[in-house]
């Protein structure tokens, strides 16, 4: 600490990797492109890996692990898929000090491996469906490097299932997406949009990509999970096949669906301000720092038993009860308000005097984010605050993302609102305008939102009839 923070609103792309490191979330390591996660932030991700892994269970998927290295020829089966992925592998040529007779790929990605083990497990209809999980790392090699929203290596979860019809890996994909989508808004404060990508910006071997976009602070996106309909594609490269009730052979119909570290990129970038993070309460791995103010022992003594008595008072919440005695109040502060803690408590002599505790909001600052409530009421009124901050940080998010999306009819509008922003806007479809536009621009189509207005209109591009609206953004 005491570095000195770059102000976001002065430089955001330097303020994002300076408070990554001085609040502790991760570190770069030896080799360019990977990152050391350290535990602050790793505790972050054992959040979001716990909200969804228990979304995944309630919805009838079971966890495996599947090995890290892949046999180089399966990535070879599916044509566009190692199309796609050729540019990021990590290719193992030795081992045991020789030269392997077949290079295995480091995953990107586990279609194929998993693909191959379902060849072999699934026989019948009986055996399906299958809906599995994995929770791993992967690896894509990273030409431009930035902590957390690209690395080298990066942990994630990749869901692969497995139907017997086309109807039910397609209700799979849409299940998960709406999965990602709520756990974005309902936990992590991070409203985004659903959509389908277009042609050229889906997943390597798939039919259709699903994804959910969140808008940054500074006004691009960032693809924050995705859910990928493979129609048969991955069965025929690796026969996946079954016997149907009525003794003929069918492909099945598989899906794959993830995310990842990056998304802790989202909840930094959404949430800090020029004082650092601020973490959303369902998130944060400390919701509640308490912070006894004391000069001589015999305050000590008092602060510090009504602070004790606080934190028992709060069973079920992640809480920090700051005593260290080698720093100040106001260093204390301002190290859990780097760290994006929701809330401080404050107790100090005159506080026990007056049988009241400080609650200090971290996401209104100073005076007017500050209230003192009785202590023996500390614990409900702790936990409101908490709940009052997650919504105010989503609905302040939601805010920013209204003001900066703009419905663009024409091509000025259209390249004026991605200098900004999110642009809606008439798309015709064509491969041309979509290439224009991100030459022109460098905004990509971001999705096809799912919630389209009625009717149709002209493309913003070409003029030409355009049945939707295509959502257009500079890009993480
Ligand atoms: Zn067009």
């Amino acid at each position: 600490m005491a570095k000195g923070l770059t102000p976001r609103s002065e430089d955001y792309a330097k303020w994002y990797n300076e408070v990554v490191q001085q609040a502790e979330l991760a570190d770069y390591a030896p080799v360019r492109g990977c990152m050391i996660i350290r535990p602050y932030g790793y505790t972050l991700w054992e959040n979001i890996r716990s909200e969804l892994d228990r979304r995944f269970k309630e919805s009838g998927h079971v966890n495996a692990y599947f090995p890290l290295f892949i046999p180089f020829s399966f990535l070879e089966r599916e044509a566009e898929h190692v199309e796609g992925f050729s540019p990021e592998l990590a290719v193992v040529t030795h081992g045991g000090g020789k030269e392997l007779e077949e290079p295995l790929a480091v995953r990107p990605t586990s279609e194929t491996v998993i693909g191959h083990m379902y060849a072999k497990w699934i026989q019948s209809y009986r055996d399906l469906p299958v809906l599995i999980n994995q929770w791993a790392n992967v690896v894509r090699w990273e030409m431009r490097p930035r902590l957390f929203l690209r690395t080298t290596e990066f942990l994630w979860q990749e869901g692969h299932t497995a139907h017997a019809t086309r109807r039910e890996a397609e209700e799979e994909v849409i299940r998960m997406l709406n999965v990602y989508a709520e756990f974005a808004e309902q936990v992590a404060a991070v409203p985004v949009i659903k959509g389908l990508k277009s042609q050229s910006e889906k997943f390597a071997g798939a039919v259709d990509s699903y994804t959910i976009e969140a808008m940054m602070g500074d006004g691009r996106a960032l693809q924050s999970a995705t859910s990928h309909d493979l129609g048969q594609n991955f069965a025929r490269a690796f026969d996946i096949t079954f016997q149907d009730p009525d003794g003929g052979l069918q492909h099945c119909w598989t899906t794959s669906w993830g995310m990842s570290t990056r998304f802790v990129g989202a909840v930094v970038m959404v949430h800090g301000d020029d004082q650092g993070l601020i973490l959303p309460p369902r998130l944060a791995p400390i919701q509640v720092v308490i912070v006894p103010i004391w000069r001589t022992e015999e305050e000590k003594t008092q602060v510090v038993e009504a602070a004790l008595k606080v934190e028992r008072s709060l069973p079920g919440l992640r809480v920090e009860l700051d005593e260290r005695e080698q720093f100040t109040p106001g260093y204390k502060y301002n190290e859990w308000e780097l760290r994006g803690v929701p809330l401080r408590v404050e107790v100090g002599p005159r506080d026990v005097r007056k049988s009241q505790v400080v609650l200090a909001r971290r996401d209104v600052p100073g005076r007017e984010g500050k209230r003192a409530v009785p202590a023996d009421g500390a614990a409900d009124a702790v936990r409101e605050e908490l709940d009052s901050i997650q919504e105010a940080l989503l609905q302040r998010a939601l805010e920013f993302r209204r003001a900066r999306t703009v419905e663009a009819e024409d091509y000025d509008a259209l390249s004026a609102a991605v200098a900004e922003g999110f642009a809606l806007a008439w798309w015709c479809g064509g491969d041309g305008c979509e290439a224009r536009i991100k030459e022109e621009t460098s905004a990509t189509i971001r999705c096809i939102p799912l919630d389209q207005p009625e009717g149709s209109g002209r493309c913003a591009v070409c003029g030409e009839e355009a049945a939707s609206k295509a959502l257009f953004a500079r890009a993480y």
